[in-house]
């Protein structure tokens, strides 16, 4: 059986800033407020037989939500970042542009890119453990990364 939690009614957003390196516009740091779909699929299980409990499924999305909230998303994999320090502040170059943020603005993410796809990777992985830790018995975790209403990208994490 399969459960969907729709993140603009259950209120599953958080807003970031990124930059896509080299792209034509999006090469420029610009936010997004983020809303986060979330569907289970897994066999029913335990005393009141859900496949995971919908309050459970939302606090791990919050809690993973709140950690990229308000922040800067740098991708520390990307080959077009070169880096010149990660501690106390954030100092790179892209193409020539220098950057330097304060390091509590940033989050800094073992990613190639903050794209909407690679953050959908990021989640779905990230739930899929945490609702099997916590004993759910799913076979996948299908996250929908919107960067605001009306685009997003999917990705499934299965077994
Ligand atoms: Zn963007």
């Amino acid at each position: 059986m399969k459960i969907v939690i729709n993140g603009i009614h259950a209120n599953l957003r958080f807003s970031a800033a990124h930059m896509i390196p080299e792209h034509e516009s999006c090469g420029c740091i610009h936010g997004h407020s983020y809303i986060v779909d979330v569907q289970v699929e897994g066999e029913r299980s335990g005393k009141f037989g859900f496949v995971a409990d919908f309050k459970e499924i939302k606090g791990v999305v919050r809690d993973i939500s709140s950690t990229l909230d308000h922040k800067v998303l740098i991708p520390l994999q990307n080959n077009l970042i070169n880096f010149k320090s990660t501690e106390s502040s954030v100092e790179f170059v892209i193409q020539g542009k220098e950057y330097k943020l304060p390091e509590e603005d940033c989050l800094l993410l073992d990613l190639k890119s903050t794209s909407a796809e690679d953050l959908a990777e990021y989640f779905a992985e990230k739930v899929f453990d945490k609702l099997k830790e916590k004993g759910a018995k799913i076979s996948s975790v299908e996250i929908c990364i919107n960067e605001g209403i009306g685009q997003g990208a999917f990705f499934t994490k299965s077994d």
